[in-house]
């Protein structure tokens, strides 16, 4: 191998992006990655994401959703579909096909690139020195001028209910079901827990999700967050809030869930669970005592608003360090970091970064809520709109949801937005971009949006919050 300019451990979005940038920067890179693919074990570039997070869960939720609409949104056009049936085998085959794709076009553009892969786990000694354990026997030391560490997070285990792979499941088991279950518990209600229930629910499974907190999406405004729950509740999601789970017991006939809601001592009989707690930084075995990275008490590596370690050479992006764990923040400081690497000024603003949850209706969001404006001290006006106002959501029959936009009081700035409907993945942009060019809320308003469009609801939600909208009463 030709002298090297620099490692990246983890072949994930933060870490595979980070290579393809830097190769295109004149780098020499090598990427060294652990995961094993799901077919032979191999080299499987797109780390979590790709391979048992963003990528397959969207290919299952699209699926459901086809089934779901085939046996329930499709009468009132006049289409008669009987005796749909599902095939999860088929289903999760397609996913894992989606995925594989997915994955070969990483190394195409890897050979592409000429950057060079490892499959096998890197830690991270002084110097820059990196030791490496191959999947394939042996182990080989490298080292480089900089070292990009993007070895993202892995699910939080709880535990009385540790992951068997069989009944008690975490995100990469749920994906790869191949029967649906007559009752799937699951414990919590974020992200993972409204996705993957809501997959497993449209195909028939009952669901029932326990949540700690008291209030379901706290990173929403109370008003749309209820919006969004009466529409799971519609879907026949059974969402438990407030519960302590306790214990996990197995039995013959599956699982008991031992928790406490409110004063009460309830169970619940399941047999899969999903356990959906969150994530940590996978930082553990990942750095030698000598590397001079430092580490907080949660496991996320220090870094500076540039994803810097403060070692010399040494940078850490994506999940691994503070800030949301999504893929698109994770590519982000890839590509921000292998342009600082090369002497260009990257930058990644967290305070833009988009959400989205792929639910039906879907949820998006960017920027702060009117409530942790109050919280900061930040006057605001908001604006809002309903989808059952739009023509073009009563035209495709979803009307569920509504657009919510908030502006500073004085200036008028945009300073977030929140979406819950049709397609919301896809309009959070307007904000994203309005919110990056410091745009205002006047700004929306006076663009013109074409009619018959979804967007058209972000218009009327800018009018609103002068109060002019038009398709709403005052
Ligand atoms: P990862 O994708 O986790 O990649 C890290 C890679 O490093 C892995 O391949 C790992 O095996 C490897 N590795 C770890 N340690 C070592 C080591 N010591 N040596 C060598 N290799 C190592 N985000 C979104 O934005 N949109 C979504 O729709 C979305 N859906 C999700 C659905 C699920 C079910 C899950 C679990 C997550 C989802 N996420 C989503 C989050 C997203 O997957 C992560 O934010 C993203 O993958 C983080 O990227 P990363 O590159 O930091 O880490
Ligand atoms: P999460 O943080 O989104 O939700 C975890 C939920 O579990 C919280 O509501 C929390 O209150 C609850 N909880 C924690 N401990 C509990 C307990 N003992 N009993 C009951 N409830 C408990 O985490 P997640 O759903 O595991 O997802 C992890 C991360 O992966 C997400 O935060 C996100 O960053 C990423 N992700 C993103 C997407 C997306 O972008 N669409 C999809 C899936 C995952």
């Amino acid at each position: 191998m030709s002298a090297l300019d620099l490692i990246v451990i983890g072949g994930g979005p933060g870490g595979y992006v980070a290579a393809i940038r830097a190769a295109q920067l004149g780098m020499k890179v090598l990427v060294v990655d652990a995961f094993r693919g799901k077919r032979n074990g191999g080299l499987a570039l797109g780390g979590t994401c790709l391979n048992v997070g963003c990528i397959p869960s969207k290919a299952l939720l699209d699926s459901s959703h086809h089934f779901h609409r085939l046996l329930h949104g499709f009468g009132e056009h006049g289409i008669q579909a009987d005796n749909a049936r599902i095939d999860p085998k088929r289903m999760i085959a397609r996913k894992d096909g989606i995925v594989a794709q997915l994955n070969a076009g990483i190394a195409q553009l890897f050979k592409a690139h000429r950057i060079e892969t490892l499959h096998g786990r890197a830690k991270l000694h002084g110097d820059r020195r990196v030791r490496i354990a191959l999947h394939d026997g042996g182990q080989t030391e490298l080292s480089a001028p900089h070292v990009i560490l993007a070895a993202g997070s892995v699910p939080v285990e709880l535990p009385f209910a540790p992951f068997d792979g069989e009944l008690i499941l975490d995100n990469a088991g749920i994906l790869d079901l191949e029967e649906v279950p007559r009752r799937l518990g699951v414990i919590g209600a974020g992200v993972i827990g409204l996705e993957m229930g809501s997959v497993w629910r449209r195909l028939g499974a009952e669901v029932v999700i326990l949540e700690a907190l008291p209030e379901l999406l706290p990173a929403l405004d109370r008003d749309m967050a209820r919006l969004a729950e009466r529409e799971f509740r519609k879907q026949g999601l059974d969402i438990r809030l407030g519960c302590r789970v306790e214990a996990v017991e197995k039995e013959a006939s599956g699982l008991c869930i031992r928790y406490q809601h409110g004063d009460r001592k309830e169970t619940l009989e399941c047999d899969r669970l999903l356990v959906a707690v969150g994530r940590k930084p996978a930082s553990a075995g990942l750095l030698g005592e000598d590397s001079g990275v430092r580490v907080d008490a949660r496991g996320f590596v220090e870094v500076d608003a540039h994803c810097f370690t403060g070692v010399d050479g040494v940078w850490a992006i994506g999940d691994l360090v503070r800030g949301p764990m999504l893929a698109h923040k994770a590519s982000e400081e890839g590509i921000a970091v292998a342009e600082r690497i090369a002497g260009l000024p990257g930058h990644v603003e967290l305070d833009q970064i988009p959400w989205v949850i792929y639910t039906d209706p879907e949820i998006a969001w960017v920027g702060l809520t009117e409530k942790q404006a109050a919280e900061r001290g930040i006057p605001t006006r908001s604006g809002s709109f309903p989808f059952a106002a739009s023509g073009r959501a009563l035209a495709i029959g979803e009307t569920a949801g509504a657009v919510k936009l908030i502006a500073h009081e004085k200036t008028d700035r945009l300073l977030g937005m929140q979406i819950i409907g049709p397609q919301a993945s896809e309009l959070i942009h307007e904000a994203v971009l309005t919110m990056a060019f410091h745009g205002s809320s006047e700004d929306l308003a006076r663009i013109c949006h074409a009619h018959p469009t979804l967007a058209e609801a972000i218009h009327e939600a800018a009018l609103a919050v002068d109060r002019r909208a038009i398709h709403k009463a005052r």
